[in-house]
């Protein structure tokens, strides 16, 4: 999760680390005979290649003798959590995350992650922060970077209940989240089932400003400005489109961390630990049913596989399956944004331009509302800007998320002709995330599994991560009788019993 604290992201540009090598592996059809059991998992982003890490985790609890294949049509891992370079020099500069760049404390895969292969976590606390909220043609509030301040500004602009009452709520969905990593965590095969299991079928068919309203939130400055700032720069959508559960998952800030260097290092180091084989530039581009098995075809030739697991949006993945498979999945929109890395020397946004005085100081951090658009108004331009702190002593970099392309001309107007290094990326970023109860399959025929089914419920790294959890969960206990931790319930009881008395356990890891 990330949250209104996404002020606190780093932002750059260059590649993430390649793996040296194609393994010219792939045989055709017939040779493919091997009996032995075989998953291919398509996609090395953080479903798939931590499908490929909790599959690991059970052959070695288990002594299975499972091979895995991890296919990735692009050429690092990671997908959209990827790093750049300022300049495209990562001799002088540091790593700026272009993609996935925040996770929280709740994310406790990812903690765990960064823990057990020694990546450095950084709280982004180093950053110093103004945060304001934009309107399309004035800024509504801003804070002044002094706490005790900011929470007289703020108690005076937006009441103490909806702040309190906010927190009380996100708080109480956290917890239950918190639960997925506990022994009690739901198993689910429908994402409709574990929404069901946690009381949140409310929260996902309801928008987060209605949800809001009708659950003791009351100022609608507040949701207008603090929530749909959030809701904005998290997933490029306004509170009134969102649903509830995204929309709270936007506002559950706390902890906001990155590893040093890129995320993505964890999902190296997740296919890493796993000892899959990873075939890089190779896309597939066709599942299909053969006898018992999958074959996964690749322009190198097609494979087979006792199991298949998909982590990546089948929409855009360009792979063909059979219609009754496809017609399960429903048309899945992705929010198409445009991301704009710059460096600039100048330490602030041009104050005119955002209506202040020549000379004043902006906002580090510029969240949006498209509150006076729902009163005919202009139109913010941008979804979010923020300063991401220095790279040398007179140069800062900067990240904005936008709906259209940022021009030069804009680049140049906004920080005062200062602009150095300027990189764009167009991302389908996160799902269109409208109210909703239904949700495509994670199981979609025996043996073929789809990790991404979990995104149009959340859509985080981590979530990411739980879902390729429950799906490897659910296909080892379907195909091969066991779990990636238990193979008997009187095991599964003393893994709760262990569970009790340990803070730090995390299902799947600690078992
Ligand atoms: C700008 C931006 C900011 C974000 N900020 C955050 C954040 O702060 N915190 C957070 O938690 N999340 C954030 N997210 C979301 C997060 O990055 C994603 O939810 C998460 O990375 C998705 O992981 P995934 O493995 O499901 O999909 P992906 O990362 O998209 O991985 C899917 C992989 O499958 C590959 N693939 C596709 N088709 C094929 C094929 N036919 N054959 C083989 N491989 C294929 C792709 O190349 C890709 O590498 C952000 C996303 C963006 C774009």
């Amino acid at each position: 999760m990330r949250g209104t604290v996404t002020l606190l992201s780093l932002a750059t540009s260059g590649l993430a680390f390649q793996f040296p090598f194609k393994v010219p592996f792939l045989h055709t059809d017939s040779a493919a005979a091997s009996s032995s059991p075989r998953v291919a998992v398509i996609g090395a982003g953080a479903g798939g290649s931590s499908a490929a890490f909790w599959v690991s985790k059970a052959k070695q609890r288990h002594g299975l003798d499972i091979e895995v294949d991890v296919y990735e049509a692009g050429s690092y891992v990671g997908g959209r959590s990827t790093v750049v370079y300022p300049y495209n020099d990562p001799d002088k500069y540091a790593a700026v995350e272009l993609g996935g760049s925040i996770f929280v404390d709740a994310n406790r895969n990812m903690h765990r992650a960064a823990q057990e292969f020694n990546l450095s976590i950084t709280d982004f606390k180093g950053e110093d922060g103004t945060m304001g909220i934009w309107d399309g043609e004035k800024v509504r509030f801003q804070t002044t970077g002094y706490g005790w301040l900011d929470m007289i500004k703020g108690g005076l602009r937006y009441g103490i209940p909806s702040p309190k009452r906010t927190d009380t709520i996100v708080s109480e969905m956290v917890s239950k989240f918190r639960t997925l990593y506990t022994p009690d965590s739901p198993r689910w095969d429908t994402i409709e089932s574990l929404s069901e299991a946690f009381g949140w079928t409310e929260l996902t068919s309801t928008t987060v400003n209605d949800y809001l309203l009708s659950h003791g939130v009351l100022s609608r400055t507040w949701i207008d400005e603090v929530i749909e700032g959030a809701t904005r720069v998290n997933y490029g959508q306004d509170s009134t489109a969102i649903h509830a559960l995204e929309g709270l998952v936007s506002m559950a800030a706390q902890g906001a961390s990155g590893i040093v260097g890129g995320n993505y290092q964890i999902f190296e180091q997740f296919i890493e630990h796993s000892n899959a084989t990873l075939f890089l530039d190779t896309p597939v581009t066709e599942i299909s049913k053969k006898g018992s098995r999958w074959s996964v075809r690749t322009a190198d030739g097609s494979k087979d596989y006792t199991s298949v697991i998909l982590a990546a949006p089948f929409h855009s993945s360009g792979i063909t399956v059979e219609d009754s498979i496809a017609s399960q999945i429903p048309e899945q929109p992705y929010l198409h944004l445009h991301v704009t890395l710059l460096s600039t020397s100048s330490p602030g946004l041009n104050p005119t331009y955002i209506g202040y005085k020549a000379g004043q100081n902006t906002p580090n951090f510029l969240l949006t509302t498209s509150a006076n658009v729902r009163t005919g108004g202009k139109t913010p331009e941008f979804n979010s800007v923020s300063y991401h702190g220095k790279i040398s002593d007179s140069e800062w970099v900067v990240k904005i998320f936008s709906k259209e392309k940022i021009s030069d001309e804009w680049l140049n107007d906004m920080f005062l002709g200062k602009v150095g290094w300027v990189l764009r990326k167009e991302w389908d970023a996160y799902p269109e995330l409208p109210p909703t109860t239904t949700f495509p399959p994670v199981k979609l025929a025996e043996g073929l599994y789809y990790v991404n089914a979990f995104e149009p419920f959340i859509s985080t790294m981590e979530t990411e991560t739980i879902a390729a959890r429950n799906i490897v969960d659910l296909m080892l206990n379907e195909q091969h009788n066991v779990g990636i931790c238990a193979k008997t319930l009187s095991e599964s009881e003393e893994r709760q019993q262990v569970a009790q008395q340990d803070d730090s356990f995390v299902l799947g890891w600690d078992c």
